[in-house]
């Protein structure tokens, strides 16, 4: 990662709330990856069409026989239809392969490219790009990928993000954002779902899996591929929200004292209401979507309940999903999700909570979605 020196300028759109910095009722707490707006001077913006150009890199210490083509085709073609479905045509993401093989001056494990310091890891990406300027023009393009051959020293697949003045400088342009594609990218199912996530943070989406040993899957599962990405499901509507995929007007924010009845439709169809958000703090808030399980057969929606902290950093549990009963023994489920694959309610209370005069219960499951009750009563 970049060093965290930028000035926290937010995004003009902001959505309930008497802060104007706040969004969707909650201020911005902390800078880098987080759950406030996102600044979109630092980070690319997620709308329209995102231009990428894709380098291959070996290096002596490579192994595999893959070809560019391979990889190209294990990595895009999914992504670009996830992008377009998941985000109701607002994203339109164009890769552009450079289908051959750059040969690395070091090896992978050498330490000149150590993907977790930003200044090996800008090294590695500004070593490809300046060997393959003399025969492609990087000034159309707003993110390079770097997908290497299986190689011992690279076993994930990080982005790099540089402020400006901090980026790799080619044909008068500078390239500040980058994702290099190691090992992982050959995990089960994983493909294209990990470029899903890294553009998430190129995208300044906050990691939703735990960093502790101990709480990997513990906050939210599989339900966003910032967090498990195995079952490469739907974005949660908060992070659709920031995304500017979902707009203003199907975000419903009540207060305090304010109650409501709200149709939320599921999250895979495109229209209505998509997220209910009731603010508990500054930096705190219940979330409530209508979603299925993104598996293959098509399962019975449900209602998703989650906390949101905009105060908790990335892979510390930003966002905090409350299931409706405990994971029971599904191998396929846990293979997909890990924890919380029995989250969604289907009826009754979905969360009473006295402290906070919160209540909010199903109404009534409709053919185009679910009526959610929520009574906020004054003190
Ligand atoms: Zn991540």
């Amino acid at each position: 990662m970049a060093a965290l020196v930028t000035v926290l300028v937010l995004a003009a759109s902001t959505i309930g709330g008497p802060d104007e910095d706040a969004f969707l009722g909650l201020e911005p707490r902390i800078e880098g990856l987080q759950e406030a707006a996102t600044d979109y001077d630092r980070y690319l913006s997620p709308l329209g069409d995102v231009r990428a150009v894709m380098l291959f890199a070996r290096f002596p210490d490579s192994t595999g026989d893959e070809t560019p083509e391979e990889l190209f085709e294990l990595l895009v073609p999914g992504a670009v239809e996830y992008f377009e479905r998941t985000s109701y045509g607002r994203l339109s993401l164009r890769v552009t392969p450079v289908p051959r093989w750059i040969e690395m001056d070091a090896e992978s494990g050498s330490g000149d490219y150590d993907c977790s310091r930003f200044e090996t890891h800008r090294r590695y990406i500004g070593e490809v790009v300046r060997k393959c300027d003399p025969d492609v023009d990087f000034s159309p393009y707003d993110v390079v990928y770097v997908v290497a051959a299986p190689s011992p020293g690279l076993p994930n697949s990080p982005t790099l993000q540089a402020l400006p003045g901090d980026g790799i400088e080619a044909d008068g342009v500078e390239l500040l954002h980058g994702v290099t594609f190691g090992n992982d990218i050959r995990n089960d199912h994983w493909g294209w779902r990990v470029l899903v996530h890294e553009m998430g943070h190129v995208f300044g989406l906050p990691d939703l899996y735990g960093y502790a040993p101990a709480s990997v899957h513990e906050y939210v599962g599989g339900w966003d591929p910032m967090g498990l990405l195995t079952n490469g499901s739907h974005f949660l509507a908060w992070h659709k929200a920031k995304l500017g995929w979902i707009d203003e007007d199907q975000v419903m924010v009540l207060e305090d004292d304010e109650s409501a009845e709200v149709l939320v439709t599921p999250i895979g169809t495109s229209g209505g209401t998509k997220l209910v958000v009731l603010p508990i703090a500054d930096d705190q808030a219940y979330a409530l979507e209508v979603r299925t399980r993104d598996t293959e057969e098509s399962d019975e929606p449900g209602v998703l309940l989650y906390r949101v902290s905009t105060s908790v950093a990335s892979g510390r549990g930003p966002i905090q999903v409350i299931p409706a009963r405990g994971d029971d023994d599904d191998p396929e489920l846990r293979r997909l999700y890990a924890r919380h694959y029995n989250a969604l309610y289907t009826e009754g209370t979905v969360l009473d909570d006295a402290d906070h005069r919160v209540h909010v219960s199903i109404g009534e499951a409709t053919p185009d979605g679910y009526l959610i009750a929520v009574t906020r009563p004054a003190e």
